[in-house]
């Protein structure tokens, strides 16, 4: 009798809670009850918020936005779920920066990763630790939440900064976990997924878990580059090494394909102080072509008359290609540089340099971002596609892609990346997905369409990039990946697919987790 009048109790406490506060009926009303509720938000302007992202292409409204207040709401909410009857999807939105609702939830709760930076958890969620005498076990404990650039500016006041970054700091921790994190520094660090020692991680049944390569390795492997399929990370121990003060930045331009790949596959072989040569800590590259600007939002790095003549060399190249490296340094880096670019096939006197602070050269990208928030060009939908390619392959795709359907088609607005890295800085058994061979390349169409609506004609661009792919048997691996169908994501994710089935019905055996990257259905 005791349990009925606490039923009745409790279901007259929601009633009354229900009436204060109008519910949705997409979700159990027992989720009132939990402590949780006051912060779970159903108002069509929160969830109409958080039903797209950054691509602008989707839209997809969640029933709910939770703003946790620590990690027990987060503990509660996916438990909640996972002992439900009916449960609903859950998805981790760190800064809703992917491109194709990877971080949506259709009916079920996203929770935004963000309120977890409130002074409940004490202001502070990056730690940095430098007391073991090897610099090679420094690190910082870091909310998940954070973005990259509070960790640069949180590490550098110990003089101390991350190793492998991406090219764009306003990014959260656990957004990019999930996904590589890849930059310029990949070729030497690995992605960011490679330079992690723990993490603790709130699993699809509820279970907060700490794991690293030594504890619950299986659930350490699986999340790193999981598509969030397998947990929310909560907090991530991020390797940092010493921070210079001072970036060389480069740029050596080409106009011959076959030249500049060739010299940045030479450039990243010296990745790890073999042969007493330290070697680059950046190189990227990119497309410049007649009809895209040399500086784009991801750096302002020529001067006008530079930029004016190399836009010309373009027009009359069609396409030219720069090559751009940097090194760090603090007090000398001429006569080390000379040396790691002697011998380069870049074109006579195209070469560029300028000298940067460390922060700003991490940092390059967000004035560019600054200008085009400012002429409204930067909340405008991005039909992005990432691409990884075989180095064996590099040519075919830039004579079919490149010159071929990019410069036939002449819709280029926006960078267009392609830089190579080194297949033994990942690691195989994290659940990202690379091409089989020692040495790949990182191609990123980073196109923005001109207006809201006139971006199909970018997608139907990129099906027909797939498209030829496919034809001409070139083995790509899409990064930041989503598909439709579940054939499309066994073939992607190839020998590695059952791995991931198996770890999903482990830790998400109810397929509540990150709904919108669409790999399982729950
Ligand atoms: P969200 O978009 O919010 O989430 C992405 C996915 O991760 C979702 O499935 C979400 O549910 C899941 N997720 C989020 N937080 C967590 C968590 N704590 N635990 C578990 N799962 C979680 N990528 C690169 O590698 N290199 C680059 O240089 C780069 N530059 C970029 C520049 C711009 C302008 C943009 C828009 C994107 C760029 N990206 C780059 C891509 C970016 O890394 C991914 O889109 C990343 O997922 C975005 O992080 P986010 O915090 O916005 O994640």
């Amino acid at each position: 009798p005791l349990s009925i009048v606490l039923l009745l109790f409790i279901s007259c406490l929601m009633s009354i809670i229900g009436k204060l506060r109008p519910w949705t009926s997409l979700l159990p009303p027992e989720l009132l009850s939990l402590d949780l509720a006051t912060r779970l938000h159903i108002d069509p302007e929160i969830t109409s918020l958080a039903s797209t992202d950054f691509g602008k292409l989707v839209r997809v409204i969640p029933a709910a936005v939770l703003y946790p207040l620590s990690l027990d709401d987060i503990v509660a909410l996916i438990r909640f779920s996972f002992r439900s009857s009916v449960p609903f999807g859950i998805a981790a939105r760190g800064r809703g920066h992917s491109v194709r609702g990877q971080a949506t939830a259709h009916k079920g709760v996203v929770v935004d990763m963000r309120s977890l930076d409130n002074d409940h958890n004490n202001g502070s969620r990056i730690i940095v630790d430098r007391s073991s005498p090897s610099v090679n076990n420094w690190y910082a404990d870091v909310g998940c939440e954070q973005l990259w650039v509070d960790v640069l500016h949180a590490t550098l006041e110990h003089g101390l900064a991350p190793r492998s970054w991406t090219d764009y700091l306003y990014l959260t921790v656990g957004g990019t976990l999930s996904n590589a994190g890849i930059s310029g520094q990949s070729f030497r660090h690995g992605p960011q997924i490679s330079n992690v020692y723990e993490m603790d991680v709130v699993t699809g049944r509820g279970e907060l878990v700490t794991c690293s390569p030594q504890t619950n390795s299986e659930l350490f492997y699986a999340v790193l580059g999981g598509l969030g399929q397998f947990g929310i990370i909560t907090r991530a121990r991020i390797a940092l090494e010493p921070a210079p003060t001072k970036v060389r930045w480069v740029r050596l331009l080409y106009h011959d394909f076959i030249a500049f790949t060739r010299d940045q596959e030479h450039l990243i072989s010296f990745n790890n102080g073999s042969e007493g040569i330290k070697g680059l800590d950046y190189v990227e590259g990119s497309l410049v072509m007649n009809q895209s600007p040399a500086n784009n939002w991801r750096s302002s790095f020529f001067s006008p008359d530079d930029h004016s003549r190399i836009i010309s060399l373009a027009n009359e190249h069609g396409i030219l290609y720069s090559l751009e490296v940097a090194k760090y340094y603090d007090d000398e880096v001429d006569g080390e540089l000379e040396a790691l670019l002697k011998g380069l096939s870049f074109i006579p006197d195209l070469i560029f340099a300028k000298d940067v602070s460390y922060i700003d050269f991490l940092n390059r990208v967000r004035s560019g971002e600054l200008e085009l928030q400012s002429q409204g060009l930067w909340d405008v939908p991005h039909p992005w596609l990432n691409l990884f390619v075989p180095k064996s392959r590099i040519l075919d795709f830039d004579s079919g892609a490149f010159k071929g359907i990019l410069r036939q088609n002449n819709k280029i607005s926006g960078p267009i990346l392609v830089y190579p890295m080194n297949r033994n800085k990942w690691d195989d058994r994290m659940s990202a997905v690379i091409p089989e061979e020692d040495i790949f390349y990182s191609i990123g169409l980073l196109l923005q369409s001109s207006g809201t609506h006139d971006w199909e004609h970018l997608e139907e661009q990129n099906t027909e990039i797939l498209r030829f792919c496919e034809k001409a048997g070139i083995k790509i691996k899409q990064y930041l990946p989503r598909y439709q169908t579940k054939a499309e994501w066994v073939n992607h994710f190839g020998p590695k697919w059952d791995t991931f089935k198996q770890r999903k019905t482990k830790f998400d055996p109810k397929a509540i987790l990150s709904p919108g990257q669409g790999v399982f259905t729950s």
